[in-house]
């Protein structure tokens, strides 16, 4: 099979299950978006994807995303891109103006270069705020206890526009444990909805990934990000 027919049959395949498993538990299908996660992936691969339905990419590096996003102005290819990988603040400059979400804020630095970045751009940036629900040291992210202290120190910053919280689950196949960790996440947004301005749109809960999306989408996802099960391996 050609690589194109591969993504777009994978495309098609996944943005099925994505719309029967959001029926099957009550919600409508629109509510949850897909974000095609394509690091390491070519520009040819994403474009294959495009013309398959797929209209929201992540990426995760700062430089790559960068130069991704450079070569498809060149094709006047322009969706909608999505940076998710974890940031260092010397980097954010890559990334603004075309990140049109940030899923991976979880540091003051990193919330005020974004904010730097963004007003000197003239637009806001949505964030998201990566928290750190397996408990594992080596993952970046908030712990949920922090949340409400990290938020009162980003409030001010004007041009974010807080949407939701993301995470990474402990790489795991038991269900139980991903609930658990999904649940907590979902829990956490509701609880923090209650002191956000309403203008904020507080509405994004990014979770889920190639092998535990269906579960994701259970515990109230409205953005998975998929990337092997559409693009196939990734070659590091
Ligand atoms: C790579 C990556 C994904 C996609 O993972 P797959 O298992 O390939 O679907 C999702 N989220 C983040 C943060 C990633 O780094």
């Amino acid at each position: 099979m050609s690589e194109h027919t591969s993504i777009s049959e994978n495309w098609k395949k996944i943005s099925h299950e994505v719309a029967e498993c959001a029926i099957a538990c009550g919600r409508n299908p629109d509510s949850v978006t897909i974000i095609a996660v394509s690091k390491m992936h070519p520009l040819h691969a994403i474009t294959h994807a495009w013309e398959a339905g797929a209209r929201v990419f992540g990426e995760n590096y700062a430089q790559e995303f960068r130069d991704k996003i450079s070569e498809a102005q060149q094709s006047h290819f322009s969706p909608e891109w999505h940076f998710i990988g974890s940031l260092q603040s010397n980097k954010i400059k890559y990334i603004i103006p075309h990140a049109s979400m940030i899923h991976s804020c979880s540091t003051i630095s990193v919330a005020e270069e974004i904010n730097r970045l963004s007003e000197k751009a003239g637009k806001r940036t949505d964030i998201l705020i990566q928290i750190n629900t397996s408990g594992e040291m080596s993952k970046s992210g908030i712990h949920p206890d922090a949340i409400q202290d990290y938020f009162e120190k980003i409030i001010e910053l004007k041009y974010l526009r807080l949407r939701g919280l993301m995470t990474i689950p402990t790489a795991t196949d038991d269900i139980k444990q991903l609930i658990k960790e999904f649940s907590q996440l979902r829990t956490l947004h509701e609880q923090v909805n209650g002191y956000i301005p309403e203008q904020q749109e507080w509405n994004v809960c990014s979770m889920g990934m190639s092998d535990d999306f269906s579960i994701a989408i259970q515990e109230g996802a409205t953005h998975v990000r998929i990337g092997t099960a559409i693009f196939g391996a990734r070659l590091y």
